[in-house]
């Protein structure tokens, strides 16, 4: 198997042009578990870890850009009072191994629906930047990923960052594994609070064939937070708007049953999590104001 080893980005991209079936490599913890089972046996094996552009971060605008090559251990470290949620979620990510050489550009292109890092980039409508010797094109992630392990990349590109809004409120996540560690989710939720835009948005994961926004347990609970005036009275959220809410995020899951749980018992849960989640970051908002 051939190693391609390019130091700067417009040569990964001409390399990727140039060899199509060309594997890339950042962490490796997909891939070289790809390797070793024999899932996969490319021709060749394009690292990334020797370009310097793929690990930076920064604000452009009102929006961040983080390098595909961020990891996240630094994610934790360096963003975490701008992105909680993706911050919590990166803290549920395998061990502190995995999370110094994973990264969400990974998690991204690997498109499995228990990838960790996909529910808080939905919950916040971020963005996917890919590039090519053609030119860049910018996808939203929730078209990027198309299903199960499936995204829109062509042969010839690479993913160059995703572009995120800082969180303007808190936001949470939270995963039910078989155990409390370096455990694949059974189910997750990111939920984040957006105060300007007055939105909540929840995105499911683990529960179907890519993640899935509950845009009706969305419109719902923005309904109730509008009515009843609680985006600037900092109210505390009826009790049975949270049920409501809970069990609108229950049917918007699409679980199948497998070895991780059954369908229903991913039903069940996503319930319970859409209702902490929600009840964790209402709090959290109304603290900010005392
Ligand atoms: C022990 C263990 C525990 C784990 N626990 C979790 C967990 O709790 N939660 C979770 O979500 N995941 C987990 N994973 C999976 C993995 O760590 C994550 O999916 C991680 O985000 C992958 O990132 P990476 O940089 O290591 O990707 P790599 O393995 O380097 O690459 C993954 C895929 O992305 C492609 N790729 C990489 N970079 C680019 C790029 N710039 N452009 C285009 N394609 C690219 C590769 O070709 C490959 O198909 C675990 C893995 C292991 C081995």
């Amino acid at each position: 198997m051939e190693i391609l080893q390019p130091d700067t980005w417009d040569e990964a991209l001409a390399l990727k042009a140039a060899h199509p079936e060309a594997r890339p490599i950042q962490g490796g913890t997909d891939l070289m578990v790809e390797l070793n089972f024999d899932r996969a046996r490319p021709p060749q094996i394009l690292d990334l870890n020797r370009v310097a552009a793929l690990r930076e971060w920064d604000t452009a605008g009102a929006v961040l850009r983080i390098g595909a090559g961020v990891t996240y251990t630094r994610l934790i470290g360096e963003l975490a009072d701008r992105l909680p949620g993706l911050a919590i979620a990166s803290r549920t990510v395998g061990s502190p191994q995995i999370r110094n050489r994973g990264t969400v550009g990974g998690n991204l292109a690997t498109a499995s629906p228990a990838g960790d890092g996909l529910p808080p980039l939905f919950a916040a409508d971020a963005v996917v930047e890919v590039a090519s010797v053609r030119g860049s094109r910018r996808i939203p992630v929730a078209q990027f990923v198309t299903g199960p392990k499936r995204n829109t990349m062509a042969g010839d590109e690479l993913i160059a960052a995703f572009h995120i809004a800082p969180a303007d409120a808190p936001q949470q996540f939270a995963k039910i594994g078989t155990r409390n560690a370096m455990v694949i989710a059974v189910a997750s939720l990111a939920l984040s609070l957006w105060a300007i835009e007055r939105a909540v948005k929840a995105c499911i994961g683990s529960a179907g064939p890519t993640p899935i926004r509950a845009t009706e347990a969305e419109a719902f609970i923005a309904g109730v937070l509008e009515e009843d005036a609680l985006w600037d009275s900092r109210g505390e959220i009826p009790e049975a708007a949270v049920t409501e809410f809970g069990a609108l995020v229950e049917r918007a899951a699409r679980p199948i049953d497998d070895v991780r749980g059954t369908a229903a018992y991913r039903h069940h849960a996503l319930g319970v999590l859409a209702r902490r989640t929600l009840v964790w970051a209402w709090a959290s908002y109304r603290e900010e104001a005392a």
